[in-house]
């Protein structure tokens, strides 16, 4: 590994350092501060897995629940090589400040298993993901920690955690995670509700900066569920998304990219590369192209102090969380480029997950209008928060955000009072 690498901040010293900017920000009593700051529960698991042919592969997996302040943790479950016990602590503590900022009743957590998914097959993933769900068994449940999907996990995983939760139960439990398949308790608009609210937030910040959507010039990093939805509803509001990326590379067409056919091609092939009428550009030329509203919808720490001063946008929307780091978050500011901060700008998953689980609650189920009508007037009630927030504090709508999620927390950290 290059000497570079290991000197870059990893995400979760990234995620303490916006804490603190936030927390000195608010002047909160450094009792409060000690007592919000840190995981409360941090799981490590053991995870032998029978592989197809024959042999015993052992993978670790981590489930963290950084707070349960406000209600039950609340997070998703990552599978991909590079996860670690870091990592999985840094999402669990974005989680608890991002649900704060949305105002639900969900505190903070995360899990996941350092694994090539896409290198296993649909037993392997089964088996893997049931001996996980056993593993973590003892923290999760409707009260107490609901997982969800995240990188590389989707409705057939949480169907399967569902499943595993169940049977050891000796009853049927939806509302142990959410995310799941409509048919099991999943909620209509969850499969793309925080493509649309990463849509809903840059509306309100295009408002905002007085720039029109229709007509302006879109760039998505990650063309995954988050990604590929902000893309396709920017595009029906007559956005140019002139490129996309995944991980095997990035295509281009600076006249726009036909969106409904590309999300077609990327389902059919598994990529976005080869797609008809477009041009593969690096990935380093992605982040630098003209445009009005970059997407980051990968993953963590993709714009740095290095390559941010290459980026152009007059926006950028956080659909993945924590693509930008605090040394990249610094250029972008002195650049007077509007940043919607990923506790904001991805938010919209989570909240119809809160749909969902209510929903499994009641045994009765919303139509997908209402979920649409109740995810925009909290997405829009939430960015005008933060807004008021930046405008009134003079600070970055980064610390903004986190200064009214970690407010919140803090607040009800206060009137819980300590135990015992
Ligand atoms: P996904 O697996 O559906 O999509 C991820 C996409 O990113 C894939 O297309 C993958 O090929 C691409 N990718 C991976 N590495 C890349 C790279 N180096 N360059 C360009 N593209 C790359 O995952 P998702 O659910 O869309 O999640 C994406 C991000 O959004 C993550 O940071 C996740 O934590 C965040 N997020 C997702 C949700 C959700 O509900 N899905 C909610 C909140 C936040």
């Amino acid at each position: 590994m290059a000497i570079a690498e290991l000197v870059k901040k990893n995400a979760y010293e990234a995620a303490m350092e916006n804490f603190d900017l936030a927390a000195d920000a608010l002047e909160l009593d450094p009792d409060l501060r000690r007592m919000i700051k840190y995981p409360e529960r941090i799981l490590q698991v053991n995870l032998p897995v029978r592989m197809d042919d024959g042999h015993i592969h052992r993978f670790e997996g981590y489930r963290v629940q950084h707070s349960t302040a406000r209600g039950p943790a609340k997070g998703g479950i990552r599978y991909h090589p590079n996860v670690t016990l870091d990592e999985v602590k840094a999402l669990a503590t974005w989680m608890t400040w991002k649900c704060a900022v949305v105002n639900i009743p969900f505190g903070g957590g995360k899990g996941g298993i350092t694994c090539s998914p896409k290198d296993m097959s649909q037993g392997e993933l089964e088996r893997m993901t049931r001996r996980y769900a056993a593993s973590i068994l003892p923290l999760i449940g409707p009260e107490r920690d609901i997982p969800a999907p995240d990188v590389y996990t989707n409705s057939q995983t949480m169907a399967w955690i569902m499943d595993t939760y169940s049977m050891t139960k000796g009853y049927p439990i939806p509302g142990v995670v959410t995310g799941k398949p409509i048919s099991l308790g999943g909620s209509l608009g969850r499969n793309e509700a925080t493509g649309r609210g990463v849509f809903y937030t840059v509306q309100c910040a295009c408002e905002h900066m007085k720039l029109p959507i229709r007509g302006s010039k879109v760039v998505v990093q990650g063309f995954g569920n988050a990604g590929s939805v902000a893309a396709h509803l920017l595009d029906s509001a007559q956005a140019y998304v002139i490129a996309v990326s995944d991980s095997h590379g990035c295509v281009y067409n600076r006249n726009g990219l036909d969106i409904p056919k590309l999300m077609i091609y990327k389902e059919q092939t598994g990529n976005v590369l080869g797609f008809a009428a477009s041009e593969e550009i690096k990935p380093q030329e992605l982040l630098a192209l003209d445009c009005d509203i970059l997407v980051p919808a990968a993953l963590e720490n993709t714009i740095d102090g290095e390559n941010a001063h290459t980026v152009k946008a007059r926006i950028v929307a956080e659909a993945a969380n924590g693509p930008v780091t605090p040394e990249g978050d610094t250029v972008l500011e002195h650049k007077g480029c509007f940043v919607i901060p990923d506790i904001l700008c991805n938010a919209g998953g989570v909240t119809v997950s809160y749909f969902e689980w209510v929903q499994d609650e009641q045994h009765l189920f919303w139509e997908a209008d209402d979920v649409y009508a109740k995810l925009e007037r909290v997405m829009k009630t939430s960015f005008a928060e933060v807004l008021k927030m930046h405008l009134e504090h003079k600070v970055s709508m980064r610390t903004a955000a986190n200064m009214l999620g970690i407010g919140r927390v803090a607040e009800a950290t206060k009137i819980r009072g300590l135990y015992p």
